[in-house]
């Protein structure tokens, strides 16, 4: 408040100026009646008061002062005000030397002027005001009443009335100035508050835009995952949802191998290599100990391990773990010159939510589909499994002009195996061939339980001769191998074999197999543990 009427004092120096000319004129009138030298150094006091007030006012008007330093910028005023106060004081005194009207007139016009001018313009600050009116009046009201004799006590009478009116008006004045000061500060704060209030409401508007923005991307995501069949699937799709989550940001997604407690990356977005292809669960801190880890920067010293480079900023480790259980890792880097805020934190868990529930689904999918297409006993495919690829193997060896050979294998007597050794024994022995059978084929190769104690492989890029070959060496090897059931050693077992190459005549699954059993059969005939081919033009006799 202060400070604000003090800036009003400083405000116009109109008056100041005006006291440059009264001075000019009282000096004329007074030149015959005093001596120069005294009237010469009236107005040199005068000439150093008045312009010193106006630089006070420049240097105010340049500074342009805060509240701090108001005070002394008020007291600089007022002792201004009380030095022209006193000067114009000592020259009301004087004029009563003669007893000219003319003088008297004066007074009334220079004096009145000059506190009038100032009950305006030093009302602002009440102080300065005073400083001014108390000099310049007191002095002339006591040497009027000095003199003595009617006409000088009722002049004397009439400006101290005049100067009780001009208090009265600077006073009110100086309420008037207050009223509107007071207004126009609390104008000021509540402009300021509805600015404040107005950019806060944007800020929250746009938050709450982008929220909206990256929930429906998070329930995109999340309606994409649900129609992946596979993980592999999911991969880009979270690639793709990730880069446009968190912009200008980089990061992964690393699964875990349980057996290994080794993590893949299995995806990655953003343009700086973030995280390893492959890292060990103890490499990374959030893994540890199975809790967000957030490091601000390069110089935090608890880093991870898991990077192809040392991170130039800081960075988000989260953990995804489905029931109690990890199985993976989310991973966001940020450059040097950004901060991971309370939003990305909060995203970050969202999108790690989404998405380990939606692998940990799939995982279960896909070892659910592997189940539904896996003989149980014995782990190779089952015959579904082979009614669904055979075809399809069919026509990929038929369009790339390659071999395929399928084969069937059938172990010899072996009711009698189970009779004598028991039902266990023979489930031991078709469970040890079917992983035989699963190690030792090719990655093209196809092996299924075809029926009880019966196998079929089906061998890509293979022809007949080639096939027998390789099947030799299978038969050799499962006649050699010892079977232990309950601690006892089972006799050895042989399998006899018939073998069918793709051909004319023989481009269907069914012709195939069949072609295959008759060559079996034929085996079987001859004297079970050995191999025979399918020759089409015998197929009849067989
Ligand atoms: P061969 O083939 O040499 O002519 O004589 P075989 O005794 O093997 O004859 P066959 O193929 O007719 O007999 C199949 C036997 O396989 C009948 C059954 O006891 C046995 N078997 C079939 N499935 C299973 C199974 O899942 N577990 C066990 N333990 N035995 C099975
Ligand atoms: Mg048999
Ligand atoms: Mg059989």
């Amino acid at each position: 408040m202060r400070a604000e009427e003090v800036r009003l004092v400083y405000g116009s120096p109109i008056v100041l100026l005006l006291n440059l000319v009264n001075a000019a004129v009282a000096v004329s009138l007074l030149w015959t009646l005093f001596p120069a030298e005294a009237l010469l150094l009236w107005l040199a006091l005068f000439m150093a008061v008045v312009p010193a007030r106006l630089w006070l006012w420049r240097r105010f008007r340049q500074a342009k002062p805060g509240p701090e330093a108001m005070g002394r910028w008020a007291l600089a005023a007022t002792l201004g005000a009380a030095a022209t106060g006193m000067l114009w004081g000592a020259l009301g005194t004087v004029f009563f030397v003669t007893t000219e009207p003319i003088y008297y007139v004066f007074v009334v016009f220079v004096l009145g002027g000059m506190t009038a001018g100032s009950a305006l313009k030093d009302s602002a600050y009440l102080p300065s005001f005073y400083a001014f009116m108390a000099p310049a009046v007191g002095p002339t009201v006591l040497a009027l009443m000095a003199r003595g004799g009617f006409m000088f006590d009722e002049m004397g009478l009439m400006i101290v009335v005049f100067t009780i009116v001009l208090i009265l008006v600077g006073r009110g004045n100086n309420r008037w100035i207050q009223d509107s000061i007071r207004l126009r500060i609390d104008q000021t704060v509540l402009n300021a508050d509805l600015q404040r209030a107005t950019a806060q409401m944007a800020e929250n508007l746009e938050a709450l835009r982008r929220h909206q923005r990256d929930m429906s991307s998070i329930a995109k995501l999340s309606d994409f995952l649900q129609a992946c069949q596979r993980r592999d699937e999911a991969y880009p799709i979270i690639e793709t949802a990730a880069a446009r989550l968190f912009p200008g940001l980089s990061g992964a997604l690393a699964l875990l191998s349980p057996d290994t407690q080794d993590l893949e990356t299995v995806s990655r977005w953003g343009k700086d290599p973030t995280v390893s292809d492959s890292f060990h669960v103890d490499d990374c801190w959030a893994l540890r100990t199975g809790q967000v880890y957030e490091v601000a920067s390069a110089e935090t010293p608890a880093q991870c391990r898991h990077f192809p480079d040392p991170p130039e900023g800081g960075y988000l480790c989260l953990p995804l773990n489905v029931q109690g259980e990890t199985i993976g890792l989310l991973h966001l880097s940020v450059p040097p010159d950004r901060e991971i805020d309370e939003d990305t934190h909060r995203l970050m868990a969202t999108f790690g939510d989404v998405i380990k529930l939606s692998l940990s689904n799939l995982k279960l999918r896909e070892s659910l589909s592997e189940q539904a297409l896996r003989d149980p006993l014995t782990g190779v495919f089952n015959r579904r499994y082979l009614a669904e690829t055979l075809p399809r193997e069919i026509r990929r060896a038929r369009r790339d002009r390659t071999d395929l050979t399928v084969a069937m294998i059938d172990v010899d007597h072996f009711k009698a195996f189970n009779d004598t050794y028991g039902h266990g024994a023979g489930d031991l022995v078709l469970k040890e061939v079917g992983a035989f059978l699963n190690r030792s084929l090719r990655a093209g190769d196809i092996a299924c339980r075809y029926g009880g104690e019966e196998f079929l492989l089906v061998l890509a890029e293979c022809d007949a001769d080639e096939a027998h070959a390789r099947l030799a060496q299978l038969c050799t090897d499962i006649k050699l191998k010892a079977f232990a059931f309950r601690k006892q050693l089972l006799p050895n077992i042989t399998v006899s074999v018939g073998i069918a190459q793709m051909e004319d005549g023989l481009t269907a699954a069914e012709p195939l197999i069949t072609a295959a059993d008759q060559a079996l059969y034929k085996a079987k005939a001859d004297g079970r543990d050995r191999i025979e081919i399918f020759k089409p033009g015998k197929s009849a006799a067989a």
